[in-house]
């Protein structure tokens, strides 16, 4: 068995062990005769399998009691339009745009109502978090204005390898966050948010999930739109459980094992730990390289995604081409940023990111030892 360096952005890295439980109970799931990508969603079999999966993920997250946990299909894509059309009331949100997909959910929102650009990091191609002060400020007039229904960020970068370090201060206004590309990658405190959504691929799971943690008091009223699609409204969602129709059965199942893995590996705190240590060595090694360097502003660096360049875009390429001989995979950066982009997810090991390290040192050896004539 040959496995990779694997440092994909998404669908990413899982733990081994948890691809060797699935392989496991895959003829014959815990002596029911079937595996559970054939088992009814309406079992009491499956019925325990998401019901954990909850269960563990609350006991993670410390995820107060009024709190709906679910487990929805489409993507976080789906709840760019999902959010807007269950919480725009008013007719009114504020969103950060710190990226691609803040800037598609930004796009999105403005199809259902007034979507209020609070901040941009776009004059500097997306390598910073706006200054929260600033954020904050600009927060407090809307509010104290026209009124937002919601305050909208992205939490991690994904594309850009940016990350909040602080949250904005919202006052009553509730917070929503896309946090895909850092769930369960450090402690998030839940109360300070009114709903958070996380595609699965990335860090949790596989493709095909996206959990979504809302505050019940947010979705009560049903969805702020009539022609709301019965599959976004969150109310119904939550009160049938995420089984209004059939869910991802198979991509529940593995985000539970996932979340079990982090229980059983030390919980959030632990992960992030070794989280920070895997990308600090990168970020060291970016800081004190000749060749290489990190293209994310120091005090908004990701914890999960490591973006970085060489300047050149033929030896970005080759670094690319030549990473395969390591073992090491999908090291290209987003083509929105090129360059070269590690994602260092929970299911990386310190193992996998010394390789890389190893890599990137040995190539900048070479490359300033012959400098290309041309
Ligand atoms: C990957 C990603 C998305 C898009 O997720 P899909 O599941 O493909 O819709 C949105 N936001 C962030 C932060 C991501 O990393």
């Amino acid at each position: 068995m040959a496995r990779v360096h694997n440092f994909s952005a998404g669908p990413a890295a899982l733990p081994t062990s948890v691809l060797a439980e699935i392989a496991d109970e895959m003829m014959d799931y815990r002596g029911c005769g079937m595996s559970v990508l054939e088992m009814s969603h309406r079992s009491s079999m499956y019925q325990q399998i998401i019901d954990d999966a909850e269960a563990t993920l609350r006991r993670l997250l410390s995820i107060p009691d009024n709190y709906r946990v679910l487990f929805l299909q489409g993507g976080a894509t789906l709840q760019f339009a999902g959010i807007p059309m269950n919480l725009m009331r008013r007719g009114r949100a504020g969103y950060v745009v710190t990226g691609n997909f803040a800037n598609k959910a930004y796009k999105e929102a403005a199809k259902y109502g007034e979507a209020v650009l609070l901040a941009s990091s776009e004059d500097t191609n997306f390598d910073r978090i706006p200054t929260m002060a600033d954020v904050n400020a600009r927060i407090a007039a809307e509010a104290a204005g026209d009124g937002l229904d919601y305050v909208y960020i992205c939490q991690n970068n994904t594309i850009f390898g940016t990350m909040y370090h602080e949250l904005p201060a919202c006052g009553d206004v509730p917070l929503v966050a896309d946090v895909s590309s850092c769930f369960l990658s450090q402690p998030l405190d839940v109360e300070r948010y009114g709903l958070i959504y996380a595609g699965a691929q990335k860090n949790a799971g596989a493709a095909g999930v996206t959990v979504v943690i809302v505050r019940d008091g947010l979705i009560a009223d049903g969805p702020a739109f009539a022609q709301t699609p019965q599959y976004l409204d969150l109310k119904t969602q939550a009160a049938k459980g995420s089984m209004l129709n059939t869910p991802n059965t198979f991509g529940i199942y593995v985000c539970g094992k996932v979340f079990r893995w982090v229980e059983q590996t030390g919980g959030l705190a632990a992960m992030a730990e070794r989280n920070w240590a895997k990308a600090n060595l990168l970020y060291d090694l970016l800081e004190n390289s000749k060749l290489f360097h990190g293209t994310a502003q120091t005090d908004s660096r990701s914890i999960a995604n490591v973006t970085f360049r060489t300047g050149d875009a033929d030896l970005d390429a080759a670094f690319v081409a030549g990473a395969a001989e390591h073992q090491i995979q999908n090291v290209k950066g987003h083509r929105l940023v090129g360059g070269m982009r590690a994602s260092v997810y929970n299911a990386v090991t310190m193992e996998d990111v010394q390789a890389l390290a190893t890599y990137m040192k040995g190539f900048e050896a070479q490359h300033s030892l012959s400098p290309r004539s041309n």
